[in-house]
């Protein structure tokens, strides 16, 4: 089978032919998109947003959609039936190209080549400090990506946060474009001479005498969609909007949150090969072995005392440094803390140093580690996530498909996904006002008074287990909003166009 008969490389089509065989496409149900990301589980992953790539990519090719999967070329991606097409780009950005071929988890995959893209991280240095030329690497992506979509203009584009934000500069005429914030912190915002670069409405981009390629993105785009209901509404205040607050309020209802989802095969307890036993709500006695092997792996006791852990990037927005004033006070609960997690150095320093001072009360593993992070769910009594803010969250659905039950501040995805047990006869979890020490406090202990209840205990856990967390309707939902802008492609009122 040769990667022709799959993917034909199809021939520069003037705007007029496209229209029309758009129409042809929408016929037989095959709409075609194309997906820029710049991150991809399992190619790339630092956080969520490759997670999302992922599954919401591969429900879209279960629901039909020709979706070209489009990201970075780091480097070491070994593709099956590999082609290589030149792009043609401006002198800037240098040479690109783009690597079609089959990988073996995520099918067919786009792989963008420019100059400084190839590097171990996507975004970081060993140090953990962010490389010197973030900015221009991405630009020079996003330029790549627009040319891609203009020498083939697919029926719909659909671009994720800051990283693929400038394609639409380029794109005089672009097809319908969605925008998907992952998360509003990250805007990528560099200095102003980029925007005699970046293409011909590079205007929209201009910020405060810099560039933001996020919020060029949001004004171009015909659709935004942030990653949950909740974190809608809150990015269109000062509090949440990181500055952005104003231009999407702008955007009145082209912005709609649709949850993200999770990959149910890969978090699935009933059928995981990471954790210690294998359960599902109707065999919960079996967390107990995972439970054991969870204690034993982060050197905690083994006894009957409330287990919370948390799995996380290591940032302020997790309030990571939230945990350093609770944990003298966990052995009053009583309740121990098992927490893994990787990123910012001076949180993981912080996290050391109280192990050393309360060894009995909080384990710490230093680093990402997947195999790992199933057995923080299956073996766990709660899950704690003191984010600031989250954008949707992955980990509190993913605890909840696991039996344990999550304990979280009432912020963005996290209030779309849990409910206050305390409040709520289907309750599934504990809820704290707001992202401080005497919040958490109390939400943990009522959470630690509620599980020592066992019948009570498993029914907040069965009432999370029986929830679809998958990709299945999110993705029914993306499609839709395709589907609206293709057949009508400046859906867009002009009163929103600036
Ligand atoms: P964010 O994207 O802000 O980091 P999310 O909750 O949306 O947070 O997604 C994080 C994803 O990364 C989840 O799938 C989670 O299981 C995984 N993850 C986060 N930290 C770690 C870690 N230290 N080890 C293993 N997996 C992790």
């Amino acid at each position: 089978l040769a990667m022709s008969d799959i993917f034909p490389v199809k021939p520069n089509r003037p705007r007029e032919e496209t229209r029309t065989s758009k129409v042809a496409v929408r016929q037989t149900g095959q709409m075609r998109v194309v997906f820029a990301t710049a991150e991809l589980s399992p190619v790339a992953t630092v956080g969520g947003l490759a997670a999302a790539a992922a599954g919401l990519g591969a429900e879209l090719r279960r629901l039909g959609v020709d979706l070209d999967v489009v990201m970075p070329d780091y480097g070491d991606v070994a593709l099956v039936d590999e082609t290589t097409m030149p792009l043609e780009v401006p002198d800037w950005v240098g040479s690109a190209t783009i690597r079609v071929g089959f990988h073996p988890v995520v099918g067919r995959l786009h792989l963008v080549s420019v100059p400084g893209m190839a590097r171990p991280h996507p975004y970081l240095q060993a140090n953990g400090e962010g490389w010197h030329d973030n900015s221009d690497r991405f630009f020079r992506f996003a330029r790549a990506v627009a040319a891609f979509i203009d020498r083939d203009p697919p029926d719909v584009v659909h671009l994720n946060d800051w990283h693929t934000g400038a394609t639409l500069a380029a794109l005089a005429d672009p097809p319908p474009t969605v925008v998907s914030i992952h998360n509003l912190a990250y805007q990528g915002i560099s200095d102003g001479s980029w925007l005699d670069r970046i293409g011909p409405r590079a205007a929209h981009y201009e910020w405060w005498g810099g560039v933001n390629p996020l919020s060029g993105a949001l004004a171009l785009a015909d659709r935004i969609v942030a990653v949950s209901p909740h974190y809608a509404t809150e990015i269109i205040t000062p509090a949440g909007g990181f500055g952005l607050d104003e231009p999407l309020r702008n955007r009145g209802d082209d912005l709609i949150g649709i949850l993200n989802g999770i990959d149910s095969e890969m978090w699935d307890p009933a059928h995981d090969p990471l954790i210690a036993a294998p359960f599902d709500a109707a065999s919960l006695d079996a967390r107990r072995s995972n439970r054991t092997a969870l204690l034993a792996r982060v050197g905690l006791p083994d006894d009957d005392v409330v287990l919370a852990t948390v799995v996380t990037r290591l940032t302020h927005q997790k309030g990571i440094d939230l945990l350093a004033p609770l944990v003298p006070l966990l052995a009053q609960i009583p309740m121990r803390l098992a927490v893994l997690g990787s990123g910012d150095a001076r949180l993981a320093a912080q996290l050391h140093s109280l192990v050393t001072e309360y060894p009995d009360t909080l384990a710490f593993v230093d680093g990402y580690d997947e195999a790992l992070s199933h057995l923080m769910f299956a073996g766990a009594d709660l899950y704690l996530m003191p984010s600031r803010f989250e954008p949707c969250g992955l980990t509190q659905m993913q605890a909840m498909r696991y039996g344990a039950i999550p304990v979280v501040t009432a912020v963005g995805g996290l209030v779309d996904t849990v409910t206050d047990a305390d409040v709520h006869r289907d309750g599934t979890g504990f809820v704290a006002d707001r992202a401080e020490r005497e919040d958490l406090l109390a939400a943990l202990f009522r959470a630690e008074r509620r599980v020592r209840d066992r019948r009570r205990r498993s029914a907040i856990q069965k009432r999370g287990m029986a929830i679809d967390w998958s990709w299945h309707e999110p993705a029914r939902e993306y499609l839709a909003l395709y589907g609206e802008l293709a057949a009508n492609p400046r859906i867009r009122s002009e009163s929103s166009r600036r």
